[in-house]
C-alpha cells in the first residue's frame, strides 16, 4: 500500500526501501524521510567536466565520452566471477573498457551508442584502459547531470539505491520548515532551507551548490552556536563539590615538581583552581601545544581534589598514554600518600577487578585509564574531577558517559579535558564551543627548536647515518611507517614490521630496535614502550600508535616514512615526540610520493615548529569537513559536514550575539527550538551537565 509520504514518514514507505534496506539506513541515523533529506553528499562525482580520451592522465580520474565499438562476450573465470571487455572511442583515442561481475551490462551495451563514462584512467603497455567506469547513456533531448552526488554510506546500501530513495524523497523539500528569519537571509543573500536542501541533492552548477552549501552551514553553525550557548546557561545553574586550597599543603606539591612551572602553566593553574572554588563544574579545557606541560597542570588539579578528600580520574586514548600517566602521577603525587591506579582494558580480569573494588569503596584516589572507566563496572566512590587527556580523540558521547561516572551524589564532577592539537581559533569556537579555555602558549625552558628536513626514498642512507650518529652520542630514534605490515593495501607504502626486519637484519644491525603497532598486546606494547624509554632498545619502528602524548625525553630524531599519507597535523603530533629533552632534535619527513602538491605540503612542516599555523594551514587545505569527520568521528552531527568557508564564522558570530540579545523575539523562536533539538539529537546537553 503506497503512503502518502511527509517529512515523518518512516523511511521504510519509501518505494525500494523495505524493512531490510531500512535497517541498513537506520544505522547511518537515518529513520525518517527528513533524516534522508538532511543527510546530505559528502561529495560530488565531477562528470560533466568531459576530457577528451587522449588527454587524460595515467591514473586520473575523469570522465570522457565514448562510442561503443565492440564487446566481447561475457568470459568466466572462476566461479561466478566473470569479465568482458568493450572496445570504446572518443575522437581523440580509444579505450579499452574492462568491467568485472557485470554479465547483465554486456547484454544492454549496444554498438554505436555513445556513453559518458566517469572512472580511472590507466595507460598499459596496450594502450588506455578503465576497470569498471560508471557508465551512462548519452541521449538526445536527456541532458547528464554535471555533478553527481556520492552519500557516506556502506554496504549493503548502495549509491544508487540512496539516489533512488532521495530522488522519491526530493519533492517533500518544500514542507521543510525555515528556521531562519527572513531578515538574517536577506542580509547574507541565503536560500531557503528547502531551495538548499534540494540543491544538495540536485546540484546544477557550482555556483548554486555553493550558495546552498553556505545557507546549510550557516543555519547549522547558528543553532549549534545557540545550542552551546545554552549548554552554558545550563552549566552555571548545576552545582558541583567546591573545592578549596585551605589545608591542602599545594605548596608542598609544587615543590616536589622536578622543575618550575611556566608562566603559561602558572596561569593555567591558577584559572582552574579558580573554577575549581565554585560551587558549579568546572568546563574547562587546557590547550598547549605538544610538550607544553600539560600534565603537571592537570596533575596539581587532582593533587587539590584529593586533598579536599574526593577521588579523580583521568582518561586517555591509549594504553601506552593511560600507563605514562600513571607514572608521572605517581612521581607527582605519591610522595603525598595519594594512590593511583591503572585501569585498563588490557589488565588481567583480577587485576580489573581490584582496582574497580578499590575505586567503589574509595580506597584508590585516582584511577587512570582508557575507555575501561567509563565501562559500567566501573564506579566510583566520590570522584569530583574528571580528566580527558587528547579530548579530541574522544567524542562528546564518552566525554558525557565519563561524567555520568563521577557524580558525588547531586554534585556533578569537575571537567578538564586537555587537548595537544591546536585547533585554529576559528574551529575552536566550534568544536569547544561549551568549554572556558586555558592556553599553554609557551614551552618549558631549554628547548631546542626542531629541525624538519624533507627526504626521499633514495636517502635512506643518510637517514640510517644519522640515525647511527645521534644515538652514539646518547639519542634515540622513532621510526615512523603507515602500515602495520606488508599487503595492506597501497604497496608503495611502508610498513613497519617488514621496516623493522629490514633494518635489524641489515642497516642498523647492531643497534638494539623495538617493534611497535596498534595490533600487539597491550602488555607487549607497553613493554616495547618501556624499553625505549629506558634506552635498552635505541630505535623504535612503528605505526602512528606513538602519535599521543608518548614522552622519551632522550629521542631526538623522528623519522616519519611515506610522510605524504598523513595531514599535517597528524605529522604535528609525531614531530612532537621529539624535541622534549635539551639535545637538538631532528624530523626528517620522507616524501614518498613525487608531487609538487605533497611537496608544498611538507614544506610548511620544514617552515613551521608551530602547531597552530600548522593547524591553520592544514585547515585551509583540507577544510573544515575533515577536521570534524576525524575529530569527531561523526558524533558532532553537523549534516552539512562541509562547512566550506571559515569565514562564515565571525558573521555567525554577530547573528548569534543578535539572536541572544533578543531572546524573546519571534523571528526566532525556531532557531531556539532547532537548538534544544540539536541537544537531544547529539546527547550534546550531556556534554557538561
Ligand atoms: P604535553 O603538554 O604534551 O602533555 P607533557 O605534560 O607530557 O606535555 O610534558 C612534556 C615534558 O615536559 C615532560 O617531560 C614534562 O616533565 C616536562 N615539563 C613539563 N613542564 C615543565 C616545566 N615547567 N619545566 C620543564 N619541564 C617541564
Ligand atoms: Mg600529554
Amino acid at each position: 500500500m503506497a503512503v502518502a509520504l511527509t517529512l515523518n514518514t518512516p523511511i521504510k514507505y519509501i518505494k525500494g526501501i523495505g524493512e531490510s534496506r531500512a535497517a541498513a539506513f537506520q544505522r547511518l541515523g537515518i529513520e525518517r524521510v527528513c533524516d534522508l533529506l538532511t543527510f546530505y553528499p559528502s561529495r560530488y562525482e565531477e562528470r560533466g567536466r568531459v576530457i577528451p580520451v587522449s588527454s587524460a592522465l595515467d591514473g586520473e580520474l575523469c570522465s570522457v565520452e565514448l562510442t561503443i565499438k565492440e564487446c566481447s562476450v561475457p568470459k568466466y573465470i572462476r566461479g561466478n566471477l566473470s569479465v568482458f571487455r568493450c572496445i570504446a572511442e572518443d575522437e581523440s583515442s580509444s579505450l579499452e573498457l574492462v568491467f568485472f561481475n557485470m554479465p547483465y551490462l554486456a547484454k544492454s551495451l549496444t554498438k554505436g551508442r555513445r556513453y559518458r563514462a566517469y572512472g580511472r584512467m590507466k595507460i598499459g603497455l596496450y594502450g588506455r584502459e578503465m576497470t569498471s567506469p560508471k557508465l551512462e547513456p548519452i541521449l538526445q533531448g536527456k541532458p547528464l547531470p554535471y555533478y553527481v552526488p556520492v552519500y557516506r554510506i556502506a554496504a549493503p546500501l548502495t549509491q544508487r539505491a540512496i539516489a533512488s530513495a532521495v530522488a522519491e524523497c526530493l519533492p517533500l523539500c518544500d514542507q521543510i520548515p525555515d528556521i531562519m528569519p527572513q531578515s538574517i537571509k536577506n542580509s547574507f543573500g541565503l536560500l531557503n532551507q528547502s531551495d538548499a536542501v534540494r540543491i544538495m541533492h540536485k546540484p546544477q552548477n557550482a555556483q548554486s551548490l555553493a550558495l546552498a552549501r553556505k545557507s546549510i552551514a550557516f543555519s547549522e553553525l547558528i543553532v549549534f552556536r545557540l545550542a552551546l550557548s545554552g549548554m552554558r546557561t545550563h552549566n552555571k545553574k548545576e552545582s558541583a563539590i567546591p573545592l578549596t586550597l585551605k589545608n591542602t599543603g599545594i605548596k608542598g606539591f609544587f615543590q616536589n615538581l622536578p622543575f618550575s612551572l611556566t608562566k603559561a602553566q602558572q596561569r593555567a593553574v591558577k584559572e582552574i583552581f579558580a573554577d575549581l572554588e565554585q560551587p558549579h563544574p568546572m568546563a574547562r579545557l587546557l590547550q598547549g601545544d605538544v610538550g607544553s606541560g600539560k600534565t603537571a597542570v592537570a596533575a596539581a588539579a587532582i593533587y587539590l581534589c584529593v586533598k579536599n578528600g574526593y577521588q579523580a580520574c583521568i582518561m586517555a586514548p591509549t594504553e601506552i598514554l593511560a600507563a605514562q600517566h600513571k607514572k608521572t602521577m605517581d612521581k607527582f603525587l605519591s610522595p603525598f600518600g595519594i594512590r593511583t591506579e591503572l585501569l585498563v582494558s588490557g589488565l588481567p580480569a583480577a587485576e580489573k577487578k581490584r582496582v574497580r573494588a578499590g575505586l567503589e569503596d574509595g580506597s584508590i584516589n585516582v584511577a587512570v585509564g582508557t575507555h575501561a572507566l567509563i565501562t559500567d563496572k566501573t564506579l566510583f566512590n566520590n570522584c569530583a574531577l574528571a580528566v580527558v587527556d587528547e579530548q579530541h580523540r574522544f567524542g562528546v558521547k564518552q566525554r558525557a558517559a565519563l561524567l555520568e561516572k563521577s557524580r558525588v551524589s547531586q554534585n556533578r564532577a569537575h571537567m578538564l579535558v586537555m587537548s595537544a592539537t591546536p585547533i585554529p581559533r576559528s574551529l575552536s569556537l566550534i568544536i569547544f564551543g561549551d568549554l572556558d579555555v586555558s592556553l599553554l602558549d609557551e614551552l618549558p625552558p631549554g628547548r631546542q627548536k626542531i629541525q624538519t628536513k624533507i627526504a626521499t626514498p633514495l636517502d635512506s642512507e643518510k637517514i640510517y647515518g644519522l640515525i647511527k650518529k645521534e644515538i652514539d652520542q646518547g639519542g634515540r630514534a622513532y621510526i615512523v611507517c603507515p602500515l602495520i605490515e606488508e599487503g595492506e593495501e597501497p604497496s608503495h607504502r611502508r610498513a613497519a614490521e617488514s621496516y623493522y626486519n629490514e633494518l635489524t637484519s641489515v642497516h642498523l644491525k647492531d643497534i638494539p630496535a623495538g617493534l611497535l603497532h596498534g595490533k600487539m598486546k597491550p602488555a607487549e606494547k607497553a613493554q616495547v614502550m618501556a624499553d625505549f624509554a629506558a634506552g635498552v632498545t635505541k630505535v623504535l619502528v612503528s605505526t602512528t600508535v606513538i602519535e599521543v602524548g608518548v614522552d622519551v625525553p632522550e629521542a631526538t630524531v623522528m623519522v616519519i616514512e611515506n610522510a605524504e599519507s598523513f595531514g599535517l597535523s597528524q605529522l604535528h603530533q609525531l614531530r612532537g615526540r621529539v624535541g622534549r629533552g635539551t639535545r637538538p632534535s631532528v624530523c626528517i619527513l620522507v616524501n614518498g610520493k613525487n608531487s609538487p602538491d605533497v611537496a608544498d605540503r611538507l614544506s610548511i612542516m620544514r617552515d613551521t615548529c608551530d602547531g597552530f599555523k600548522v593547524a591553520e594551514a592544514d585547515l585551509q587545505r583540507r577544510g573544515p569537513g575533515d577536521f570534524f569527520g576525524v575529530r569527531q568521528s561523526g558524533e558532532f552531527s553537523f549534516a552539512c559536514s562541509a562547512i566550506t568557508d571559515v569565514t562564515m564564522l565571525p558573521q555567525t558570530d554577530s547573528i548569534v550575539k543578535a539572536v541572544l540579545n533578543d531572546k524573546d523575539n519571534p523571528e526566532y523562536k525556531p532557531l531556539f527550538i532547532a537548538a534544544e533539538k540539536f541537544l537531544e539529537r547529539t546527547g550534546g546537553g550531556l556534554t557538561v551537565n
